[in-house]
């Protein structure tokens, strides 16, 4: 298949010199230091909020990187093979120092794990040391399901909790059987949260304490529907979660707005009339609003074998296209969380998956928007915004530099983007 299928040849070019000239400059130790150091002064937090074995803010995530460059490099593969493995190290040593806090897939063992699992595709020889994470990872999560009877939505989100988690054992290349006695753990506790029949979910003040149901992929629900629609797909399947799918997914559909531009989501919904109505979240990201959203449809379309949820996804999905390139719904920002390299992301699964002619045709101009925010002259050569009108120089995979030459490699080279699953999007 030709590499350039997705873009025209001169602009595929481009944006492969220009992934290369990031995974260059975040090759450089120094660089990245004093990028880490500029960013905690800039945003008032502590030097080490970079580092460690984090798969979305440390070296978990540029070993990811550096993998992918790896499988890019046409002349200079094993170089890149030795530096992620170098990289690797460098993680897993630091857990040593500093344990991964959970099992969490943003900064936990399932990050890393899921690291391990992309070297063992290439090289079976790691997936001895994948299995030990993974044994550490079942022990986390057994720990924290003996936790206290309160939920807390960040135990369930896909950035720290069991979403995620779940995420990563339904995309491993093999599972034990006690990944997979796991595996269903965190099936049944996410459908626990919606009853049985699975109702509208989380709508109390117990479940709910802030009072309005989170409905973002990072966070919210469309995170849940994507995890349970993920592992349904891989065949990890539980009593009642086809039918929280179900539920999850009608939900989303209702709740959405609809304006010019077509559906949109706001960020929370309230769970009763103590709040006001809540504005739509207009920027078209991963994290919040439509396109996370219709990713998480995408693959609940697909567990359900239902073409109404697919057509429904897609043109939900192309509205947010439209919006974010001719109206009120730009991305401020490039990276994969909220920002450009994000929204690239998820067209490209929809210019492959879902069959949509506007997807494909969308992933140039989104190409060079994502272009448009890189330059030689900025230390990481993409800066990100930390807080309206705040620039900072991340190294971060979700939110920061390394995620970008994952997005533009995905549109300009034939490597398969299984990275893609760093983020639940299937
Ligand atoms: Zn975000």
């Amino acid at each position: 298949m030709p590499e350039d299928r997705f873009l025209p040849p001169s602009l595929a070019a481009e944006a492969r010199r220009v992934a290369w000239t990031i995974v260059n400059r975040l090759d450089d130790d120094d660089a990245v230091h004093q990028a880490v150091r500029r960013t905690a002064n800039v945003a008032g937090v502590a030097p080490d909020w970079w580092g460690g074995a984090k798969l979305y803010g440390g070296n978990a995530g540029h070993a990811l990187m550096l993998r992918y460059a790896s499988r890019v490099a046409r002349t200079s593969a094993d170089r890149w093979r030795d530096r992620s493995r170098d990289i690797l190290l460098r993680a897993i040593s630091s857990t040593s120092e500093r344990p991964p806090a959970h099992g969490g897939l943003g900064e936990g063992t399932a990050g890393l794990a899921l690291v391990l699992d992309e070297f063992a595709a290439d090289q079976p020889g790691y997936l001895r040391v994948r299995r030990q994470a993974d044994r550490g990872l079942l022990q986390q999560v057994a720990r924290a399901s003996r936790g206290g009877s309160a939920v807390d939505p960040a135990a369930y989100d896909v950035v720290t909790g069991s979403a995620g988690i779940l995420g990563y054992l339904a995309s491993a290349t093999t599972l034990d059987v006690d990944a997979r006695v796991t595996a269903a753990g965190l099936i049944d506790g996410l459908v626990r949260l919606y009853g049985s029949p699975p109702g509208p979910p989380l709508k109390t003040t117990e479940t709910c304490p802030d009072r309005a149901v989170d409905l973002g992929l990072a966070h919210g629900l469309a995170g849940h529907l994507a995890a349970l629609s993920l592992a349904w797909n891989a065949g990890l399947r539980r009593p009642g979660q086809r039918a929280a799918i179900r539920s999850l997914a009608s939900y989303l559909r209702d709740v959405a707005e609809e304006d010019a531009w077509g559906r949109i989501w706001p960020r929370r919904t309230p769970i009763d009339d103590s709040l006001p109505d809540q504005l739509p979240h207009k920027p078209m990201t991963w994290c919040y609003g439509a396109p996370g959203i219709c990713s998480a449809l995408l693959d609940a379309a697909r567990a359900l074998d239902d073409p109404d949820l697919t057509a429904a996804a897609v043109m939900s999905f192309e509205s947010a296209l439209r919006r974010a390139l001719h109206g009120d719904g730009e991305p401020r920002t490039v990276c994969l969380c909220h920002g450009w390299s994000g929204l690239l992301t998820i067209c490209h699964k929809f210019a492959e998956h879902g069959g949509s002619q506007n997807a494909r045709a969308a992933l140039t101009p989104l190409t060079e928007r994502v272009l448009s925010h890189c330059s030689d002259d900025q230390a990481l050569i993409v800066r990100t915004v930390h807080v309206p009108g705040t620039y900072v120089d991340s190294p971060s995979l979700l939110d920061g530099a390394a995620g970008v030459p994952l997005a533009l490699w995905s549109v300009s080279t034939s490597v398969p983007p299984r990275w893609r699953r760093a983020l639940l999007i299937g």
